[in-house]
């Protein structure tokens, strides 16, 4: 698409909702993806609380159904990351040239935040692992430990009890951040094992993971539990890297908007988990594609 009215930064289910509401309001829309349509939920098996499905829809098919529906309605999707962001003109700059839009939405997602332990980046791939979906057969019938208490390493460690035949979950606190539906599912799985105020200390084997070593929060003591894989799932990170400096963004980096996903930059709106909020789902995420590519239709008619 040579002139798109509308970049979209980011294919998860924040840009491609936004990809369908702005080509239905008859904007050129370009959505820019750094690497698979889907965001975050395609690394997830299955989705249950994305309302209108009875049973646990597989979420991989509902994020495509998600693409196929922007791409019907007319918004195109290029496979390339977003470098920079410009204003004054809005330009968004990219490896592949720049474009020139009237608007631009940030729904750029997040990414898995690393446990920054000694060794981790080496044996990223050789045992420890941020998606179970990618990398859990792998590990089919084997002990895995999965650590942190949010509805990530829930479900996650809940996918793997059913391929792997051990899973510790390990936890920093006793009480889980997660929903309590997945808790109660996770405590009635006889082979995950919980170790509950302990983090990961430091992670053992040097051409592959062999153990995870675990120290208790409360009595500072220290174990090692033989696992051939570890799945880690403390939080995420904002791809926000590309517009800092011209973007205001919070302390941890996620974008700053008002109740209409306006950021400081006129033109520039936001969406889905890249911005500050209180919750992150793919029900909001939606919500927020929506509203944000009305808002931006708002603004571009306002220009014309
Ligand atoms: P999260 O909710 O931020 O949870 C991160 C977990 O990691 C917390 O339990 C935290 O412990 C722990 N943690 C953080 N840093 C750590 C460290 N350095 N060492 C050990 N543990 C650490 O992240 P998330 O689970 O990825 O979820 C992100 C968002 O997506 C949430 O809003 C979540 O509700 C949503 N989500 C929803 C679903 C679903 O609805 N099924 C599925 C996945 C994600 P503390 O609890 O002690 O802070």
């Amino acid at each position: 698409m040579d002139n798109p009215e509308v970049v979209v930064v980011g294919a998860g289910p924040a840009g491609l909702t936004a990809g369908i509401y702005s080509a239905r309001a008859g904007h050129a829309t370009l959505i820019l993806e750094r690497a698979m349509p889907g965001g975050q939920v395609a690394n997830t098996p299955e989705v249950e609380n994305y309302p209108g499905f009875v049973e646990p829809v597989v979420a991989v098919e509902l994020t495509q159904a998600m693409q196929g529906q922007a791409e019907r309605h007319g918004a195109e999707i290029k496979l390339v990351a977003a470098a920079a962001l410009r204003t004054d003109p809005l330009v968004v700059e990219t490896s592949d040239g720049s474009h020139r839009p009237d608007a631009v939405i940030i729904a750029s997602g997040v990414r898995s935040k690393e446990l920054d332990l000694p060794g981790e980046k080496k044996l990223r791939g050789r045992g420890v692992s941020y998606c179970a979906v990618c990398d859990g057969a792998f590990f089919k019938g084997r002990e895995v430990a999965v650590v942190g208490g949010g509805d990530s390493a829930l479900d996650e460690a809940l996918y793997l009890a059913g391929i792997c035949s051990k899973v510790y979950l390990i936890h920093r606190r006793d009480e889980f951040r997660a929903v309590k539906a997945a808790e109660v599912r996770v405590r009635a799985r006889n082979n995950i094992e919980l170790v509950l105020s302990h983090v990961v200390s430091a992670l053992r084997g040097t051409g592959r993971l062999e153990a995870v070593e675990v120290e208790s929060r409360k009595d500072g003591a220290k174990r090692d539990i033989p696992v051939a894989g570890l799945f880690v799932y403390v939080g995420s990170v904002p791809h926000t890297d590309w517009c800092r400096g011209v973007i205001e963004l919070d302390d941890a980096g996620f974008v700053l908007c008002n109740d209409r996903l306006a950021t400081n930059v006129p033109g520039v709106f936001v969406a889905g988990d890249v911005r500050v909020s209180r919750l992150r789902q793919i029900a909001t995420a939606v919500g927020d594609g929506a509203l944000a590519a009305m808002m931006a239709h708002e603004y571009i008619t306002g220009l014309h």
